[in-house]
């Protein structure tokens, strides 16, 4: 195999030409580019032949590893009969055979899948469902109440829920006010409280705002491990009441597992193992093994009903985008969920691999604290361990460990000062202690 362009000219064009997505791009153009040209197995190299452990899955998206036999092959077959053909008024046979797949694992009572490309795109459609939901039955409930510091992605409804300080300033014009309400951070609670003896007594400010706003909300939306937010795990039990609480208040919830689907923390979905049925599901980043883009927003039948009615009466979903159930996307989803039941089996002993090659950095000084959900690690890193006080952002901490961790072979991609390390769930015991050994260097 070989390179199509020169090393040289590559990392120049990649500097002369590209806009890096989530980039400070002044201080990318001052250091020499990581352009990657090839994978095999969890390993990444690049144009220069080094190596690299892909420690976060190529943004929390990678399975099976990379170039996977059974998922090349799956779209070599598709290839072979149809790359895309339109989901609008008509079908393609990946994307009906994956939307059974998809309902089969799904947590029970989910009825319908309603494709897209992104993480973002499926919380769009979530938030449009929801509202839509309330007016199609006569009622003006068209807020939807987020969690402070949850990420749902970068388009306008996805940002209209999850308001960034840092990310979305500039385009407050565009995002209506939403209410919002803490996310419980229990390494730094509020409340002064600690888990299990609070009674998660932090759903209080979420029954006042259901209380508050209940006639005017359509959905609460919220990740049950909050991501991009610091990788922060919800305290068992939490989700559950969660939902009794919507029922209760007759507001829809949608649960954003955008980043937990698919294995990420130790079972299918994170909301079914915690015995929740959402009305809404966002599912995307792992859907196909980490090949091609796709997304899915998934509904109950109750809701999904609401859209039916005569022409006339306009309860159509006016939603959709020209690759909406791409054929190769499809298809490799397909395979991907079939590799996914025996992969399923393996994950409990190396989330404790995970577990146990963390252990020694409880006693580091500079570590706060270490959060693990299964394959979801973040490591927050503070000046005072006992004051638990914060490194500043600009101090930009977790980045000097990402690349201390790149030269030594382990590509990691920190949130300020928390180190996110998110492998692959196909890395061997063996591999995770490699990565994990690199890290606690
Ligand atoms: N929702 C969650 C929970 C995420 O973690 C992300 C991305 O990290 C998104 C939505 C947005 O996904 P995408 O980047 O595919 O648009």
């Amino acid at each position: 195999m070989e390179l199509p362009v020169d090393p040289a000219r590559l990392k120049a064009w990649d500097h002369q030409y590209l806009w890096h997505p989530f980039t400070d791009m002044q201080q990318y153009l001052a250091e020499e580019p990581l352009v990657i040209w090839r994978g095999e197995g969890i390993r990444l190299q690049d144009v220069d032949g080094r190596w690299y452990y892909d420690g976060v899955s190529s943004i929390w998206l990678n399975v099976h590893g990379h170039r996977v036999p059974e998922l090349d092959r799956a779209i070599e077959r598709q290839l072979a009969r149809l790359a895309h053909s339109t989901l609008l008024g008509q079908s393609n046979v990946p994307a009906v055979m994956l939307a059974e797949r998809l309902i089969a694992v799904a947590p029970a009572g989910l009825q319908r899948v309603f494709y897209s490309d992104s993480g973002a795109t499926a919380v769009e459609i979530a938030v449009k469902m929801a509202i839509q939901y309330w007016y199609n039955q006569g009622m003006a409930k068209s807020k939807i109440l987020g969690f402070t510091r949850n990420y749902h992605g970068d388009t306008v409804g996805a940002m209209a829920v999850a308001p960034d300080p840092l990310f979305h300033r500039p385009f407050l014009s565009l995002l209506p006010e939403n209410p919002r309400v803490p996310y419980p951070y229990c390494y730094r609670c509020p409340l002064g409280e600690t888990y299990p003896g609070c009674g998660l007594k932090c759903l209080d400010s979420v029954e006042s705002a259901l209380d508050q706003y209940q006639d005017e909300l359509a959905a609460v939306i919220i990740e049950p491990v909050e991501g991009a937010g610091g990788m922060i795990p919800l305290p068992p039990g939490y989700l559950k009441r969660l939902r009794e609480m919507t029922r209760a208040h007759d507001v829809l919830l949608i649960v954003d597992e955008v980043a937990t689907g698919f294995g990420r923390t130790g079972s299918w979905f994170y909301c079914a193992a915690a015995g929740v049925t959402p009305d809404i599901l966002c599912l995307a980043k792992g859907i196909t093994g980490g090949y091609l883009p796709l997304a899915a927003t998934l509904a109950t039948e109750a809701v999904f009903r609401v859209f039916l009615g005569p022409p006339e009466a306009k309860k159509t979903l006016f939603h959709g985008h020209s690759y909406t159930g791409n054929a190769l996307a499809s298809a490799v989803a397909l395979a991907n969920l079939e590799l996914m039941g025996p992969l399923m089996e393996t994950l409990a002993e190396k989330i404790a691999a995970i577990g146990q090659g963390l252990e020694p950095l409880t006693d580091d000084p500079w570590v706060g604290d270490i959060r693990q959900a299964g394959f979801m690690v973040g490591i927050e890193l503070v000046q005072d361990r006992q004051q638990k006080t914060p490194f500043a952002w600009e101090r930009q901490i977790g980045w000097a460990v990402a690349r201390r961790a790149r030269a030594a072979g382990l590509l990691v991609r920190p949130l300020g000062s928390i180190v996110v390390f998110m492998p692959p769930l196909a890395s061997t015991v063996e591999e995770i202690q490699e990565m994990l050994a690199i890290l606690r260097r």
